[in-house]
């Protein structure tokens, strides 16, 4: 936690938004397999605030709709002398096995339902941010399609070791096997909770239709002002919102809604990652 508690100070720094030149004349090549507005122009946005130039890769023209192998996607990248390389794949995993055949750092943007780092980050940041560090015994639930967000696995592992309490509020077929609290009723668990973590229904992830429509999931799991009353809950989305399917449109313009804030942290913490990555700690 110390690492990521050093990473957080530099990010409370660039949140000034101001040009920077600490990455002045390095280059980060961005590779994103599977589509993202948010996360591939956050990076971007992050490395050219620090000075960097940005080198964003086009894989539908790129080699491997021309049926280049992974492997040697990442050994011309790597060819090329990036410092660093931001990589999203719809597949688990790949980040991971493409780290390992590339010198630089390899930052993962996103992989299938498995990990979102950076976004976990960005939400324990936002969460620190609004509860002024003070977040032991906090209990949060995550709401929605959590077995196949790589945006819930990431933050219930990095969640539940800040001594945040995480319960998973979600119908059957989208829970996954956990040891965490579980509940298919957002209304049991509400008066109980300090932040809520509404999540996208995946159904880009999903091989057949499970459930009846999103319609009747917005019954039970949309979050509506008249769920959420006059309560002091911090409200986070990592975003694409589907409105009035996740949160309705009263909600997305109520104050304790922090999916703006969210993403103006995300560009300040993925400066502090770049930066750790790429100059190393010594500099931080
Ligand atoms: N933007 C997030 C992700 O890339 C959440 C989502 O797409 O629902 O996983």
């Amino acid at each position: 936690m110390n690492e990521i508690e050093k990473l957080f100070e530099r990010a409370e720094l660039f949140l000034d938004n101001q040009q920077r030149d600490i990455l002045q004349n390095r280059m980060i090549i961005t590779i994103f397999f599977e589509n993202s507005t948010r996360t591939r122009s956050s990076f971007e946005i992050a490395a050219k605030r620090l000075g960097a130039s940005v080198v964003s890769l086009d894989v539908s023209h790129s080699s491997s709709s021309k049926g280049e192998t992974l492997l040697d996607t990442a050994a011309n990248l790597d060819a090329m002398g990036p410092d660093a390389i931001v990589v999203r794949h719809k597949r688990a995993g790949v980040p991971h096995i493409l780290s390992k055949h590339v010198k630089c750092p390899l930052i993962n943007g996103g992989d299938g339902s498995h990990a979102h780092p950076t976004q976990a980050l960005l939400d324990l940041f936002t969460i620190k941010q609004h509860f002024k560090g003070d977040i032991k015994g906090k209990k949060i639930a995550i709401i929605g399609d959590i077995k196949n967000s790589r945006v819930a696995n990431s933050n219930i592992e990095l969640l539940s070791r800040t001594g945040l309490e995480v319960i998973l509020v979600a119908p059957p077929h989208f829970l996954p096997k956990t040891h965490l609290r579980t509940s298919h009723d957002v209304k049991e668990i509400i008066d109980s909770v300090d932040i809520i973590m509404s999540l996208r229904t995946q159904t880009e992830r999903h091989a057949n239709q499970i459930y009846a429509s999103l319609k009747d999931y917005a019954e039970d799991f949309c979050i509506t002002k008249e769920l959420f009353g006059e309560r002091d809950i911090l409200l986070l989305h990592p975003g694409p919102v589907h409105r009035n399917v996740d949160i309705d449109d009263i909600m997305m313009d109520d104050s304790r809604c922090k999916v703006l804030e969210q993403v103006k942290n995300g560009v300040a913490v993925r400066m502090a990652v770049l930066e750790k990555l790429i100059k190393g700690e010594e500099q931080c």
